[in-house]
């Protein structure tokens, strides 16, 4: 059991409540908030409010309390969630992964870094050089990919616009000997529009700002923010690439700026200029340039931007990966290598207008619930059955039905998406709309304003809502289908490739390819991400899984307000009520014989200060007919499982009396 503080800070695990009702669990969570208590356990799973403060909890003195120690032996903390997970690891040989979930703003990125670093200071004990070398990559590749993945959004100053999955690896020793990180659809309409009050990528303002007078020289850049047009916060603008009309025909505006550009891509300014005003096609046999409209130029200038900012994150990625990529371990000498997972995976988000990139999210976190669901529960089942335990079944809202809703081969709405896409000539986000109503208009977790016209929540005709399961979102279709197509003119590519600067000319391999070889069609945006989706939870459900929920405590960003109504919302969608009846309806706790004993043997004759019986499990069982809650109690085979918690109590406080 968590060790219990004074009552003053309210129960430390949920399992220990009274009644399982939401006014009870919501008195608690808030009573345990405002005396600086953020995280309580349910079992193993630790729910963490976000302090929104500084908290001196997270130093050496405490790390030092909970290393080596057993989950219930301290009080919450997400260390004691990371040291379970380091230690099912190195026990039991088991890759493990933690699961931070919750939504934007909600403290996910924090709680990953604090669970790195404890798992940094408890490691390596005999400072092995290579071992902290590796340890300090891994700890401060993270600077550098929120420099790059992160940006100012109205609900989170720091908020992660990618989602991370991080492996660390480990030697026989358990000392951490290299890592791997996956990256997820980085949100790169930002880089060229962001939303009122929000800002682009933290590396634009780091280097206008931050930047040598030298660097910003040789970059052709200015410290003013507001001279560009990608990144302005509202002011006069000099020195972008515009396009003006020239008849029917655009012409670039500012010509030195394609001389800039080319220099800074190590490409030619003409070859510049041509993709920029030009593309290539394949019409029968003759290949012929053709201009583009001033609308498809600054299409193409718009997506070459975002390409060219994506892929510089991903070799990024790639660049830290090679660094950090497990060297000379060679398994036949030193055993097998372990895993421990992180995932800090972008939050569920319900803006004022959803796009293509919500709808993607919030996809992500239907498929980590769904993996939540089926984890939680199939670990319970499993125990009991392991321990030999007849097990009985939970209700759960069981959110698959909007997972199907959203990747259902041929029939949802990312097959959907894809078939408007796949339409030779002229698809508008319009007619996906209308191929949504017509194949999904009866499902229960989809609406749109055509099929019902007197909801209130759809103004617009290009909207569609989806019924989450944490609660309801309404999408704009506008922008849907360039979006998920996501049309880079092959001009761009051969353009980049052909650049004298290799680490560009590699990002760009596609850029080889002349236009009659370019037949086949790319995957879209949301079937690469479904697919990468697919594969994520695939491998976390292959691990161990530990799990961190985050609750966001209020709008405002202040550590004082606990806003009940929210913070019921997040409680409500997160299952956290389910997952504590999960736990009871089996049994709140559960312990090895062993372990048992060493903490209540003192509580009776026949088992202090040693017992004579044949084994510890029949030792148990006399210990607990002599105290009468054999009825409460079940005997696996390596554990004893008591239903309720007041028995628990009473074993403590009958401990307490003795010592
Ligand atoms: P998320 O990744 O869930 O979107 P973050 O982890 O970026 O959210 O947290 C948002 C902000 O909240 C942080 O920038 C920080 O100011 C604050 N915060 C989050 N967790 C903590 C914590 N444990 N202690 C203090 N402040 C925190
Ligand atoms: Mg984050």
């Amino acid at each position: 059991m968590a060790e219990q503080e004074s009552l003053e800070f309210g129960k430390a695990d949920f399992v220990l409540m009274d009644t399982v009702s939401m006014p009870e669990f919501m008195a608690n969570l808030r009573l345990r908030f405002e005396k600086g208590r953020i995280y309580t356990f349910i079992g193993e799973v630790v729910v963490s409010v976000n302090p929104y403060k500084l908290l001196n909890i997270y130093g050496r003195d405490t790390i030092e309390q909970y290393k080596g120690r057993e989950l219930y032996e301290r009080p919450p903390h997400l260390f004691a969630i990371a040291d379970a997970a380091y230690k099912a690891m190195k026990r039991r040989s088991k890759d493990t992964c933690i699961v931070i979930s919750g939504e934007s703003g909600a403290g996910k990125t924090e709680a990953s870094k604090y669970i790195m670093q404890y798992i940094a200071a408890i490691t390596n004990p005999s400072q092995r050089a290579e071992v902290e070398r590796v340890k300090n990559m891994l700890l401060k590749s993270n600077c550098v990919l929120e420099a790059f993945g992160n940006a100012k959004t109205n609900r989170n100053d720091n908020s992660s616009r990618f989602g991370k999955y991080m492996d660390i690896n480990f030697d026989f020793k358990g000392d951490p000997i290299g890592g791997h990180i996956n990256n997820y659809l980085l949100e790169k309409s930002r880089v060229i529009v962001q939303q009122p009050g929000e800002r682009s990528f933290h590396s634009f303002y780091q280097l206008l700002q931050g930047g040598s007078d030298q660097i910003l020289r040789s970059l052709h850049l200015q410290k003013s923010l507001s001279s560009y047009n990608y990144i302005r916060v509202g002011a006069q603008l000099k020195g972008n690439l515009k396009f003006v009309v020239d008849g029917d025909t655009p012409l670039i505006d500012n010509g030195k700026v394609v001389s800039i550009i080319a220099e800074l891509l190590s490409t030619k300014t003409d070859m510049v200029e041509k993709a920029l005003l030009y593309r290539t096609v394949a019409t029968g046999r003759d290949i012929i340039d053709k201009q583009h409209t001033e609308q498809e130029a600054s299409y193409g200038r718009d997506a070459f931007a975002k390409a060219i900012y994506e892929r510089l994150f991903c070799w990024i990625v790639t660049r830290i990966n090679d660094i950090i990529e497990v060297k000379n371990y060679d398994t036949t000498v030193h055993g097998k290598n372990t895993v421990i997972g992180v995932l800090d995976i972008y939050g569920f988000e319900i803006f004022d207008n959803n796009s293509f990139e919500q709808f993607c999210i919030n996809y992500c976190n239907e498929k980590l619930q769904q993996l939540f669901i089926q984890l939680v529960l199939k670990q319970e089942q499993e125990e009991y059955q392991r321990e030999g335990i007849p097990w009985k079944h939970i209700d759960y809202f069981n959110n698959q039905i909007i997972v199907d809703l959203v990747e259902q081969q041929h029939k949802g709405i990312i097959a959907i998406l894809d078939d408007a896409c796949m339409n030779v000539g002229k698809v508008t986000d319009e007619m996906f709309l209308e191929a949504l109503n017509s194949k999904l208009g009866k499902h229960g977790h989809f609406s749109s304003r055509k099929l019902c016209a007197s909801d209130k929540i759809l103004e617009f005709d290009r909207d569609f809502r989806i019924r989450h399961y944490a609660g309801d979102v309404v999408y704009s279709v506008v922008g849907f289908i360039d979006k998920n197509k996501d049309t880079l003119f092959q001009d761009f590519k051969r353009l980049m490739y052909n650049s004298s600067n290799p680490v560009l000319k590699n990002m760009w391999p596609e850029g080889k390819l002349s236009i009659t070889e370019v037949t086949k069609r790319p995957l879209t945006a949301a079937t690469l991400f479904k697919n990468s989706m697919i594969a994520l939870v695939d491998n976390l459900a292959s691990k161990e899984p530990y799990y961190v929920r985050c609750i966001k405590p209020n709008d405002k960003k202040s550590p004082q307000i606990f806003d009940d109504e929210r913070c019921r919302h997040q409680v409500e969608y997160l299952g956290l009520l389910e997952n504590v009846r999960v736990r009871r309806a089996g049994f709140a706790f559960r312990q090895t014989y062993e372990k048992f004993l060493h903490r209540y043997k003192m509580i009776s004759e026949f088992t202090w200060p040693n017992h004579d019986l044949p084994s510890d499990k029949e030792a148990v069982k006399k210990l607990v007919e002599h105290c009468g809650f054999q009825d409460d109690v079940a005997y696996g085979k390596t554990k004893i499982f008591i239903r309720t918690p007041r028995t628990l109590f009473t074993l403590e406080e009958l401990r307490a009396q003795m010592l």
